[in-house]
């Protein structure tokens, strides 16, 4: 048994280099906003009168299936957080991705997660890049001082731009799926679960992006 202090400075030490930063095309390009309440979780701070007692009774669909490829084979990274983005792009997807941040000298896709909107993916279509199935540590949100966000941190980006537009019904759907099934598996706290520019000065994941609603469907 190891306390937690040990654990950090254990899980830190032994923790692989961290590359790139916030990587979508636009996602990085903070403009306007915005470090809204630095540090604090969003859930906690956002919800009126909120806390997980009060959210409201998650109801789980008749038809709740994880796709068998959610889980990883083989050992899993001990994940603490989820960190949401968006693309800042109209249209993409884990492949497009992937090849553009190969292009620009990263090692591959930073993020472990891409939510298609129709266009290049299908709309809602989670699909899993390759640091997932390796359990790789994330490249999508680099801050300072704070190396566990890309360490032990799940990077999900849904395609879109959420300063002109709002996610699609079938990408909320997906998201809240997604993180239910994370955090359940990792025992990872609402309180952990932050868009990117709860973390740093960026406007990810956009101004239209509603995390009241996600936090009502999980
Ligand atoms: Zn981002």
């Amino acid at each position: 048994m190891i306390n937690r202090r040990d654990f950090l400075k254990r899980l830190l030490s032994s923790a692989a280099p961290v590359v790139g930063s916030c990587i979508a095309i636009g996602c990085g390009a903070g403009q306007g906003l915005l470090v809204r309440e630095p540090y604090k979780p969003i859930f906690g701070s956002r919800v009126a009168g909120g806390s997980a007692q009060a959210a409201p009774a998650p109801v789980r669909p008749a038809s709740w299936n994880i796709p068998a490829d959610w889980r990883p084979s083989g050992a899993e990274r001990r994940w603490r957080f989820i960190v949401i983005h968006h693309s800042a792009t109209t249209w993409g997807s884990a492949d497009e991705f992937d090849r553009i941040h190969r292009a620009r000298g990263w090692d591959e896709l930073g993020y472990h997660f891409v939510i298609g909107n129709g266009s290049g993916a299908g709309d809602g279509e989670v699909q899993i890049g390759p640091r997932w199935f390796k359990q790789k540590h994330g490249a999508h949100c680099k801050v300072a001082d704070h190396p566990e966000y890309n360490d032990v941190g799940i990077g999900v980006c849904l395609v879109g731009n959420f300063n002109d537009s709002r996610p699609t019904e079938a990408q909320m759907r997906a998201l809240a799926s997604l993180v239910r099934f994370l955090t359940e598996r990792y025992r990872i706290p609402r309180s952990q679960i932050y868009g990117h520019g709860q973390l740093k000065a960026t406007d990810c994941p956009g101004r239209h992006f509603d995390y009241v609603d996600l936090w009502r469907r999980l």
